[in-house]
């Protein structure tokens, strides 16, 4: 089945009871025995809600996985991903990437003694370089945020297996549409269904896929016995968002090009990181890797944070908030907001200087897109 076709029906059956052909919203904490231990093959909402199960299903299919697993953000699926390992254990994470990610691993995770060894992704030399006996997992993000990069998912997966190592992807950028790392030979794939999936800005979610026989009964016994499961609701508007994921993506990379070309030939711009453009470092591998380039790019304006507060400070339709992947268009200062949480040292290493500018393209119309920010460069 073509993407565009699973995005409407893969996992969703009409409802057994009903046949409503929307999955209902199983608003229920417990369901009925007739006798201990004798239901329905749902016992309590914790383990199994038949509107997750269903989510779940949509999500695995439209990575070409066989296990979904949907919890209560993208945090909270990383978090599940990390209990797989062990104090003593070594984990190859790629330098640049959510901010979020660098604080679970760098402020909870490293506190129970597992090691976290940051490494430039994009060259898989540093990466063999870097395994050593210890190493269990690598973490790459691709392509990355915010400044771009995009890591050689097939390369990392051959390291993997050479070495015993569990690759894990997060493809919140690229969404489903546009990458598929278990394809390419990773162990899990990670999303902030937040962003893209559910893509209208009123879900927090995160799911992981994975065809791995012995990491998939890992990480759903953590989804049970920790608990950081979606609500039905949720997991009902997810449903519903991804029947326009194909479409929705279709427009995003359509406008990304526009807005990338246009911000390129601007001369208040000093650099664009969008990986469509064949002068960028990762083009080559973009281009096998991915369907297309997406809506999501960072530029570098001329000047300093001044500057670049004063810029999204003066938008209108691109509204200056955290998060991305919505239909509506986003900008924001990861310096001072997704990536506040990095020590400016690690940030200037990987390009998040203070005048870097992320944009979330939405599906707008691109010519009232760029009159916005044309507005907003006509200010600073
Ligand atoms: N991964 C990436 C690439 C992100 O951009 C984000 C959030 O911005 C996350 C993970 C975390 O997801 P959530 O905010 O749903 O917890």
């Amino acid at each position: 089945m073509k993407s565009a076709t699973k995005v409407v029906h893969a996992g969703v059956i009409p409802d057994p009871s009903t046949g409503a052909i929307m999955t209902p919203v199983y608003q229920t904490s417990t369901y009925v025995q007739s006798a201990p231990g004798k239901h329905k093959g749902y016992e309590y909402g914790r383990a199994t809600n038949p509107t997750r199960d269903a989510l779940q299903a949509s999500i695995a299919a439209l990575e070409n996985g066989k296990h979904g697993l949907v919890f209560g953000s993208g945090m909270a699926a990383t978090d599940a991903v990390a209990k797989i390992l062990k104090p003593g254990d070594e984990v190859l994470v790629a330098d640049d990437l959510y901010g979020g990610t660098y604080r679970i691993f760098s402020r909870v995770f490293a506190q129970y003694g597992i090691n976290f060894v940051y490494v430039p992704m994009n060259d898989i030399a540093e990466v063999k370089k870097a395994i050593t006996s210890h190493t269990k997992m690598i973490w790459a993000e691709t392509p990355t945020n915010p400044t771009l990069q995009i890591i050689d998912i097939e390369g990392l997966a051959q390291i993997a297996r050479e070495n015993g190592v569990i690759l894990a992807v997060d493809n919140t950028f690229a969404s489903p549409m546009l990458q598929n790392p278990l394809d390419l030979g990773a162990h899990i794939v990670m999303h902030s269904v937040t962003k893209y999936i559910n893509g209208h800005s009123d879900v927090m979610m995160g799911a992981l896929v994975s065809n791995d026989e012995e990491v998939h009964p890992q990480l759903s016994f953590f989804q049970n016995a920790c608990g950081a499961i979606p609500g039905p609701q949720d997991c009902f508007l997810v449903l519903r968002g991804i029947k326009t994921l194909a479409i929705r993506m279709k427009q995003h990379c359509e406008n990304g090009r526009i807005i990338a070309n246009y911000l390129a030939k601007h001369p208040k711009v000093e650099k664009v990181n969008w990986p469509g453009f064949p002068t960028h470092p990762g083009h080559d591998i973009a281009k096998r890797q991915m369907k297309d380039f997406g809506g999501m790019m960072s530029f570098a304006i001329k000047g300093d944070l001044k500057t670049a507060t004063k810029f999204v400070s003066n938008t209108r339709l691109f509204a200056l908030a955290e998060s991305l992947g919505g239909v509506e268009s986003l900008i924001g200062l990861p310096a001072s907001m997704s990536h506040a949480a990095i020590p400016l040292e690690e940030r200037l290493k990987v390009g998040v200087t203070d005048n870097l500018i992320r944009v979330s393209v939405g599906i707008e119309d691109a010519e009232d897109l760029i009159q916005d920010l044309e507005a907003a460069f006509a200010k600073v």
